[in-house]
């Protein structure tokens, strides 16, 4: 089992204080959601999760097994078993997606363990099936004139490649029609079990019709203000977040 602590974390951005103290435990084998309104944090915490330069830590941990994460490298992180959607990206020039992924993923495992071509096509095509991907997605260049929801999709594809313990997905939902979305969904389903975790971060109920989280924080001005179980989302859709800033007192 693996654990992602993040501790009273402070995040500034220029200067601004945008993250006040979060505090959240992730084992494997959980999915949490972060819901919130728009603009209190959420993406700032995935930015300072993957280490983004342009935010700073100014207080707090985030640990991996124990293990100081904001003293590695953006791609240490990845190797250590964090799958950050944004670490990639957004375009290579040249290199193709199939490409991309089996260096991406031999880069992560030793010697002995190595994928060779015959055995990651055939892992290739299990998922790229799964997830109704055609087959010449994989001949692409990686994220080159992909559409919105190809580059979710692809990302999804890159999660199930990849194998890691734990994956920050955030607002993967967004722009999805609902058939892209319950693909989305079918993936990260099937990722789930005891060596995988995942912090879902999203503006909206609908994606957690379909993956049903064990855990459901509400963020809200730069801290995670509410904590419980999925129903905890459904009463957000009935209730909005203004109920839930007036029974708390907390302005947004
Ligand atoms: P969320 O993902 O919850 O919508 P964000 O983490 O994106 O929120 O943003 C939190 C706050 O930080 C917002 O007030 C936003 O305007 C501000 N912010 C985000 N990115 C930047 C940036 N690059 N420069 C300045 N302010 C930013
Ligand atoms: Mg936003
Ligand atoms: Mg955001």
């Amino acid at each position: 089992m693996s654990t992602l602590e993040i501790k009273n974390l402070h995040v500034s951005i220029e200067d601004k204080e945008i993250l006040k103290g979060v505090n959240l435990t992730l084992k494997t084998g959980e999915i949490h959601a972060i819901m919130g309104p728009n603009g209190t944090g959420k993406s700032t915490l995935s930015a300072a999760i993957m280490g983004n330069p342009n935010y700073e830590v100014t207080q707090g941990e985030i640990l991996l097994d124990g293990e100081n994460v904001l003293e590695m490298e953006v791609d240490e992180r990845a190797r250590k078993g964090l799958f950050l959607a944004m670490q990639y990206p957004s375009e290579i020039p040249g290199v193709t997606n199939a490409e991309f992924m089996r260096a991406a993923i031999n880069a992560k495992r030793p010697e002995e363990d190595k994928l060779n071509v015959m055995q990651f096509l055939k892992k290739l095509d299990q998922k790229m099936a799964l997830l109704n991907m055609p087959e010449e997605m994989a001949e692409r260049y990686l994220n080159e004139g992909f559409s919105g929801g190809e580059k979710k999709r692809n990302e999804i594809l890159q999660l199930m490649m990849l194998e890691p313990s734990f994956a920050i997905l955030d607002e993967i939902d967004s722009g999805l029609d609902i058939d892209a979305l319950k693909v989305v969904a079918k993936g990260v389903n099937e990722m789930r079990g005891d060596n995988f975790g995942s912090l879902i971060i999203t503006h909206y109920q609908r994606l957690l019709n379909y993956i049903t989280p064990d855990v459901v924080h509400i963020m809200m001005d730069g801290r995670v203000v509410l904590t419980g179980d999925a129903d905890l989302a459904k009463r957000l859709e009935a209730e909005g977040y203004a109920g839930i800033s007036e029974e708390l007192g907390i302005e947004y």
